[in-house]
C-alpha cells in the first residue's frame, strides 16, 4: 500500500479501524514533548483497549531516557533559577540529538491538528 492510500482514523470524530486491529495510524500527528518528534502511530491500550496509547518512536534510545528523565524532573517545583539551568541543558540536549530524532508519520496526516503528549498520550473514548 502506498504512503497516500494508507487508510487514517480520525481520532478527534472517535473514528477507529472497524476489526479492532492492534496498530493503526491516526489522521493527528503527535508531538512528543520529550524530543519534538512527530508520530502518527497509535496502539490500543487500557482496560477492553477502550483508550489509545501514542509511544514516541524514540523512545528506547538511552538520551531520550535521559532527556526525558530531565523534562520530567523540569515539571517539578524547584526554585527559579534551578529551573532556568535545568531548561537550557533541556534545550542543549535537545540540540545535541537533533539529528538523532525519528519521525514516524506515514499517510497524508494533518500536521494542522498536532497534538503534544509526554511519554504516552491515553485518549479515553466514551468521555
Ligand atoms: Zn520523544
Amino acid at each position: 500500500m502506498s504512503d497516500d492510500q494508507i487508510k487514517l482514523y480520525d481520532i478527534q470524530k472517535n473514528e477507529l479501524p472497524p476489526d479492532r486491529r492492534y496498530r493503526f495510524r491516526t489522521l493527528q500527528v503527535f508531538k512528543c514533548r520529550v524530543c519534538g518528534a512527530l508520530t502518527n502511530e497509535v496502539r490500543r491500550g487500557g482496560r477492553f483497549g477502550a483508550s489509545l496509547v501514542c509511544e514516541c518512536p524514540n523512545s528506547s534510545e538511552p538520551w531520550h531516557y535521559d532527556l526525558a528523565a530531565k523534562v520530567e524532573w523540569l515539571g517539578k517545583p524547584h526554585p527559579k533559577s534551578y529551573k532556568a539551568e535545568l531548561r537550557s541543558e533541556i534545550d542543549e540536549e535537545r540540540a545535541a540529538n537533533a539529528l538523532k530524532i525519528k519521525n514516524n508519520v506515514v499517510g497524508p496526516a494533518d500536521v494542522s491538528q498536532t497534538l503534544d503528549f509526554h511519554w504516552i498520550a491515553i485518549k479515553l473514548f466514551g468521555d
